[in-house]
């Protein structure tokens, strides 16, 4: 059985868990071009026993539903297909496929979009001033215009309100999006098992 690659599989390891790894295998090495639930639950009941949502006991039914969710799920990552089988009765069906070959490409676009909201919460901090009340623990930051619409007082304790030294938050984004840029880096060279 060909292996998922291992970034691949801890991202579907979070859309799904570990039925949805095992449903992912399947779809990975199916045979035919597109692969029915219902084959999916019978291939892969050995190897969930007695793992949460799947267990051996349930009825048939209920464990194709959970293939279904799971592969369901991967269609909204983008991460799998479905076709629309008409039988000659007239009753549709669907099987589906893998699309893993997206994952690079939607993994870096995420990290992309994370990227994006780092610096647009950077821009943010740089360009504001932030204000907090020092004897108050828990009190919230206000912005320039609203500790002036209080008269730089506190809310809750009438406490005077001081500048907030926000270089420490600023470094940490800064921080993240450099390990973010790295990442995209080591994404572009490797070489996918997909
Ligand atoms: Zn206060």
């Amino acid at each position: 059985m060909k292996k998922l690659d291992p970034i691949l599989k801890s991202y579907i390891y979070l859309v799904g868990g570990e039925i949805g790894v095992e449903v992912s295998r399947e779809l990975f090495n199916a045979e035919e071009e597109f692969v029915s639930a219902e084959e999916i639950a019978e291939n892969i009941i050995d190897r969930v026993e007695g793992k949460i949502d799947f267990e051996p006991e349930e009825d048939e039914v209920l464990r194709v539903k959970t293939v279904r969710k799971l592969i369901f799920k991967l269609q909204e990552e983008g991460l799998a297909r479905s076709r629309k089988n008409r039988s000659s009765d007239g009753y549709y069906s669907f099987s589906y496929q893998d699309t893993f070959d997206a994952f690079p490409e939607l993994l870096f676009q995420k990290i992309d979009l994370i990227q994006k909201k780092l610096r647009a919460r950077f821009e943010y901090e740089k360009n504001n001033s932030f204000f907090v009340c020092k004897n108050c623990e828990d009190t919230k930051r206000f912005r320039f215009e609203d500790a002036y619409e209080y008269n730089f007082r506190c809310l809750e304790c009438g406490g005077p309100l001081e500048t907030e030294d926000n270089e420490p938050i600023m470094e940490f984004i800064k921080r993240r999006m450099m390990q973010n840029r790295l990442w995209q880096e080591k994404l572009i060279k490797r070489d996918f098992n997909i």
